[in-house]
């Protein structure tokens, strides 16, 4: 038997595009360093690319793909497989490569990579979901059938708060389904997505099907006008989705475009206090506020502030902040110092509009690593609705608490809120449950669930300003974003009557 040998891939300090199956230097000369936010020193230099490298990974793309699109599903499972199997071998590095360069703590990110290969899972299953609908029968000697076939080169710009599993959440179903897929990731966190591009190589996949383009408005901005790309999915803050989402279907491509948030929990009077307060913590605090389903927002029915917010003070307070490979850490650094500073500001400017400010996480220092881009919990209590802070996404650690008196207002106040990305409820009435999960404006609703992240075959989205476009990310709402029907009406000559038919065609 033959020894397969060991699959690896690379952790270089240069950090380059990944063009028709090889790592490529970009063409521009640009380039901008990639830090550790625990030291806050430089880790890596990227390059970052040009429109003629988005030039070259097009063609590429389109070169190979015939081939793949024309390959059986079940052939392309196999592939998808193989790349399960080498995540699973190489998890913890993939975590480890996270926490480098985001600074989320080391098992937050294997949650991530976890979350990443549940997608890989369902487009395994490519067979089955590209199975389309047959009619026998429509009219005498007639049958009509539904078939789905791919795009053609479809590309990816992500975020850097997920620099694995948002990758995982377009590449592996636009592949499956047939595409040739080209990823623009974060400037922030980019190691990853040649790591991808490395076991999807020692998977099998031909080479041009998965390729990477590092860089940022330039490459964003060639993707966006290149005629042969044909749809884009983004995912990112709202002001850049919105860009992505006109720009594109002005150039006439298909678009999903997932933007910000600002997603509030709901504590009514009848909740289990424990739990709210456990699941408060978690949601606004881990990965230091910086996922776009952290709850930013607390909405205190009735009695309920009383009640949680010295709890939350207490726990806010000590919460064990340090570089994310410590096997205690809770929460890690902020990506950038600009993030750090950003978000310093936002809750300087929310005392001054005259906010409580009950724990203040400015300024944190954490022993041995003084250039580290730390922040510490933030809660804010009596925050009002017309304040900033409560309007805009901070994307950083602080806990904005707002007090109403009862169901109706809070059910208002999260209905008026311009993001409906993901919300919570906390109840332990199951009308009350029942009534919030239908009549909230959201997209993604947890009951006693604070992060109600889909499972990978039911689709990530909200609504609002969260989400241009009208397609959910993974799940089956993935596979129809990266393929097109067609409807197939077949008859033989045997069941064809003579001359020319004048009228509408009718069943007969
Ligand atoms: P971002 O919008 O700054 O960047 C996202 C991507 O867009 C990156 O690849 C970046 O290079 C590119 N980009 C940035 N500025 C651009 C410009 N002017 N023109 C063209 N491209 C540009 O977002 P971020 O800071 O990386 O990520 C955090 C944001 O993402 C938050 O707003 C968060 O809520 C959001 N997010 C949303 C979801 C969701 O599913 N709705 C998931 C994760 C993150």
């Amino acid at each position: 038997m033959s020894q397969t040998a060991p699959a690896a891939f690379t952790d270089s300090a240069d950090i380059t595009h990944f063009i028709a199956g090889e790592r490529r230097a970009a063409t521009s000369g640009r380039s901008q360093a990639v830090f550790n936010p625990a030291t806050g020193q430089v880790a890596r230099q990227l390059q970052l690319g040009s429109a003629a490298d988005v030039d070259s990974a097009v063609a590429a793309a389109q070169a190979a793909f015939p081939a793949w699109a024309d390959a059986p599903p079940l052939r392309r499972a196999r592939v998808m497989f193989k790349f399960l199997e080498l995540l699973n071998q190489h998890r913890d590095r993939l975590a480890a490569m996270i926490t480098a360069e985001h600074g989320k703590v080391f098992t937050d990110a294997q949650g991530e990579v976890s979350r990443g290969i549940d997608v890989v899972e369902f487009a395994c299953g490519v067979p089955q979901l590209l199975k389309g609908d047959f009619t026998e029968q429509v009219s005498t000697g007639i049958d009509n059938w539904t078939l789905r076939q791919p795009l053609g080169v479809v590309a990816g710009i992500t975020p850097f708060n997920f620099p694995f599993m948002v990758p995982m959440w377009m590449a592996p179903i636009a592949i499956a389904t047939g595409n040739a897929f080209i990823l623009k990731p974060s400037e922030r966190d980019p190691s990853p997505s040649l790591a991808i591009a490395e076991l999807f190589q020692q998977a099998g996949l031909p080479d041009g099907i998965f390729q990477v383009v590092q860089g940022d408005k330039q490459v964003v901005d060639a993707l966006l006008h290149h005629p042969d790309v044909r749809a884009l999915s983004f995912v990112g803050s709202t002001p850049i989705a919105q860009y992505i989402y006109e720009t594109g279907a002005r150039h006439g491509k298909r678009v999903q475009a997932l933007g910000g948030a600002k997603n509030h929990m709901v504590v009514m009077p009848d909740a289990d206090i424990e739990q709210a307060v456990d699941a408060l913590i978690g949601a606004a605090y881990g990965s230091a506020g910086e996922r776009c389903m952290a709850i930013s927002v607390a909405v205190l029915v009735g009695d309920v502030a009383d009640r949680i917010v010295p709890r939350l003070a207490e726990r806010a307070k000590a919460l064990k902040i340090k570089n994310g490979m410590a096997l205690d850490a809770e929460m890690g650094p902020i990506v950038t110092r600009e993030a750090r500073d950003r978000i310093e500001g936002a809750i300087a400017h929310g005392v001054e509009e005259g906010a409580t400010l009950v724990v203040d996480g400015r300024g944190h220092r954490v022993e041995g690593l003084p250039d580290g881009f730390f922040t510490g919990g933030t809660l804010f209590d009596h925050v009002q609705p017309s304040m900033r802070l409560y309007k805009e996404e901070i994307f950083g650690p602080v806990l904005a608490c707002v007090r109403v008196k009862d169901f109706g207002e809070a059910l208002d106040l999260v209905n008026g809120h311009e993001f409906g990305n993901g919300v919570a409820c906390f109840t332990s009435d199951g009308n009350v449950a029942r009534e919030f999960a239908r009549r909230v404006q959201v997209g993604m609703v947890g009951i006693n669930v604070p992060i109600p992240v889909p499972m990978a075959w039911h689709g990530f989205g909200g609504w609002k300003k969260s989400l241009f476009g009208d397609m959910h990310a993974y799940g089956e709402e993935g596979v129809r974003f990266y393929t097109k029907q067609k409807s197939v009406m077949q008859r033989w000559p045997a069941s064809i009557g003579k001359g020319a038919e004048f009228v509408m065609p009718t069943s007969r």
